[in-house]
């Protein structure tokens, strides 16, 4: 029977695992570190539960919630209490009205409204109304066609904090097409942006949920139904692949090797050049170019009563005009009240770390505590003093989709089409959130049992 190799234990190779499991192929996952889950992960701390990677996914893109439907989570997805964010722009705090996905003003009425936008911006703006024609061509920064169709105040007071907050991205470097594709297919299919955004009817908190209990669960059944019926080998670091007469050989970092007819590379895009670079030089030169930021996520528990959020707000999102590290911030006890410590501390949960002015790796936890601590004070008049703070990084932790990043992949897609049976999924290529993690490493699991 042919073996997969699934390379990367985190949600994109144990979905893919999970399929072929399913499917009755003999898979074998390999995972480097001692735990399965990757960027997934909810820490325990007494009576606090912190999610130190992702807290929820977008319930309309069907892979993740079908997938939890699948393991028996249906029941324990879960809403927000609240949902709402507040922007900080250095200069002045206001709320970002809802229906803006990625920032784009669906009413530029609503952000002047908000005091985020001068007169002068809402009316730059508007502009947009009068665009010509819809946009045509190749793949174009999500900055340059902001500034261009709505102007720079929206780039910098909705556009960019909100990219901070979720990618830890750099509006002027990142793909249009690759990093915000609803935006590019409005913007490809309507002559106006916010005529289109008005035409999806876009309004509204998009639907997140959160896994009752921890992000956690979603591995742990995942790695249940693995248990079954696969072979999961952690602490396991694939070092390269080569070519062999079965197959392929993969070569683990202690020195011994492994045949698959079939294998899944779920790993960042680094770690698949560095892997890739004997058997596939041309898909592993395009794989080196996609480059990824380092982000932290720090918990801080401060004492009961010590800041009370304005009602339907969550979080916290931070311009770079406000030149500070704290990129955002969400009031997690709030928003999860579930996960509270029984005490009624506060927790508030800020990311750190920015494509373009990265201080995140080269600070201490200390420090980096110590200037997020100021910043909450700056920006929200928080001004009481942590009781306890926890420092999460993650190295090289987002992957950052440049300008023409959907040709980069297809390139390297193409050039491993000479070695049929490796396939790559996960966060560096389409799409990161955890739905599209999930859909293609279920996609890459079925092209695989098909080539086999
Ligand atoms: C702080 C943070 C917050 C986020 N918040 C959200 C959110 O709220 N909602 C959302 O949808 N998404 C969110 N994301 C994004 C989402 O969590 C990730 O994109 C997704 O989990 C990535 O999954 P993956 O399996 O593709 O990669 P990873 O999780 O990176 O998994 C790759 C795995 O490969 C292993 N590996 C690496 N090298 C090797 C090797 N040589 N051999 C074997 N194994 C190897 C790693 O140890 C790791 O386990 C967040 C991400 C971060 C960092």
């Amino acid at each position: 029977m042919s073996r997969v190799a699934v390379v990367g234990g985190g949600i994109t190779g144990l979905a893919a695992a999970q399929r072929l499991a399913k499917g009755g192929v003999d898979v074998v996952v390999l995972e480097s570190s001692k735990r399965l889950g990757g960027k997934v992960l909810t820490e325990r701390d007494e009576d606090l539960t912190v999610e130190v990677g992702p807290d929820s996914f977008l319930d309309r893109e069907p892979a993740a919630a079908s997938l939890c439907r699948e393991l028996r989570l249906g029941s324990d997805l879960v809403s927000p209490a609240r949902f709402g964010a507040l922007v900080w722009t250095g200069a002045k705090l206001a709320r970002l009205p809802a229906g803006f996905p990625h920032g784009i003003p669906s009413s530029p009425y609503r952000a002047w409204r908000s005091g985020l936008l001068s007169g002068r911006g809402a009316l730059r703006a508007c502009t947009d109304l009068f665009n010509p024609r819809p946009v045509s061509g190749p793949d174009l920064s999500l900055g340059t066609f902001v500034a261009h169709r709505f102007g720079s105040e929206v780039l910098e007071n909705l556009v960019d904090p909100l990219l901070a907050g979720t990618r830890a991205g750099e509006a002027e470097s990142l793909s249009l097409a690759a990093a915000t594709p609803v935006i590019d297919s409005l913007a490809r299919h309507h002559r106006s942006l916010i005529a289109g955004l008005r035409a999806q009817d876009a309004a509204g908190p998009p639907p997140f949920v959160g896994v009752r209990g921890g992000m956690d669960r979603l591995v742990e059944r995942l790695a249940a139904t693995l248990l079954e019926r696969a072979e999961v080998r952690t602490g396991t670091v694939v070092a390269r692949i080569q070519s062999s007469t079965n197959g392929f050989e993969l070569r683990l970092e202690s020195g011994a090797t492994l045949e698959a007819q079939g294998v899944i590379l779920a790993v960042p895009a680094f770690t698949a050049a560095a892997i890739l670079r004997e058997l596939s030089p041309g898909a592993a030169a395009q794989l080196r170019t996609i480059q990824y930021a380092s982000v932290a996520s720090v918990t801080l528990v401060y004492p009961q009563g010590s800041w009370t959020p304005p009602e339907g707000t969550s979080g916290l999102l931070v311009s770079r005009a406000a030149q500070a590290t704290l990129a955002a911030c969400s009031w997690t006890s709030y928003k999860w009240p579930e996960t509270a410590p029984a005490d009624g501390s506060l927790v508030m949960r800020c990311f750190a770390g920015r494509s373009g002015c990265d201080p995140v790796s080269t600070i201490t936890d200390l420090e980096l505590a110590r200037r997020l601590v100021a910043d909450l004070g700056a920006a929200i008049g928080l001004d009481a003093s942590p009781l306890r703070s926890k420092v999460t990084r993650w190295e090289r932790g987002l992957p950052q989709y440049a300008v023409g990043h959907l040709e980069r992949v297809a390139a390297a897609e193409r050039a491993l089409e000479a070695t049929p049976g490796v396939r790559l999924a996960g966060a560096g290529y389409r799409g990161s959130g955890l739905p599209d993690c999930i859909r293609q490493g279920q996609e890459a699991a079925a092209r695989v049992v098909e080539l086999l």
